[in-house]
């Protein structure tokens, strides 16, 4: 299989414009959880690239729980954030949720995501690996290891290269924590696969106080990097507020990520 340490013994390493991803360099995305104006998204990027942050995230077409929730402010979203990265020299990454919108993210994304909720969306791995840029590929809410690395082989069988495996949490028993962030899936994957593995501490928790100490031990376990929810003002943010954290616990983050090994 594509995805496996038999097919390719080292490490896939990748470049997206100047963030090298994978092969012993940690590396940080952030951003809200989704793009809700012009002024949040840049102020967003500011806090992510003045605290270490090199790519930054944000969703505008959200997966969301109840069509009542906010859902994302689309092709506008896509457009403030491409002017947000591009002013802070930073990559973006956002969620694509159908195939069709490939057409109208290809000119404003660098990194597509696939989200938890549609890692067995086959139709949108083909269409995304045919696209050949660089995923983010969600590990799925209840998917065994097995079950996303053959997400990850639908990519890489339809001519992806560059993917970014995300450890995200599944569901269990327990009701503290929006999701238990399985980390022994991370030395798992490693072994198993050369794809590189980032940990989601946010979605994994749900609760912003455990985002720091959940994503240190995702990187002490052999992540390669890690993506993280930050706003300006997370109680107003318009979703997944709980989970995000406060400019300062980002920037302290990223001071103790330093202490374990330098963010480039
Ligand atoms: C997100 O990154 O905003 C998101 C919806 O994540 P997940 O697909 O892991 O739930
Ligand atoms: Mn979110």
């Amino acid at each position: 299989k594509l995805a496996s340490r038999e097919f390719k013994k080292a490490d896939s390493v990748f470049s997206v414009g100047p963030v090298k991803i994978g092969g012993n360099r940690l590396v940080v995305i952030a951003g809200p959880c989704a793009v809700e104006s012009r002024e949040q998204i840049l102020e967003c990027a500011d806090i992510v690239a003045s605290a270490g942050g090199v790519m930054l995230r944000g969703g505008a077409f959200k997966p969301r729980t109840s069509p009542y929730s906010f859902q994302g402010l689309g092709e506008e979203g896509l457009r403030y954030m491409k002017e947000a990265g591009e002013r802070y020299g930073m990559p973006v990454i956002t969620e694509i949720v159908a195939p069709h919108q490939v057409e109208i993210m290809r000119d404003y994304v660098d990194v597509f995501q696939i989200g938890a909720r549609n890692m067995q969306n086959f139709e949108l791995l083909k269409v995304l690996g045919a696209e050949g840029r660089p995923v983010m590929l969600k590990r799925g809410l209840s998917a065994t290891i097995e079950e996303w690395l053959m997400a990850a082989e639908y990519l890489l069988a339809h001519g992806a290269e560059d993917i970014i495996l995300c450890e995200r949490g599944i569901r269990t028993f327990e009701t503290y924590t929006r999701n238990s962030l399985d980390i022994s899936s991370i030395p798992v994957v490693k072994k198993l696969s050369h794809l590189p593995v980032f940990v989601d501490p946010s979605h994994a928790t749900g609760l912003r106080d455990q985002v720091i100490p959940v994503g240190l031990a995702g990187i002490v376990a052999g992540a390669d990097g890690l993506i993280v929810e930050v706003h300006p003002d997370p109680p107003r943010a318009a979703s997944d507020g709980p989970q995000t954290l406060y400019p300062e616990q980002f920037e302290k983050l990223l001071r103790d990520i330093e202490v374990l090994s330098p963010v480039v």
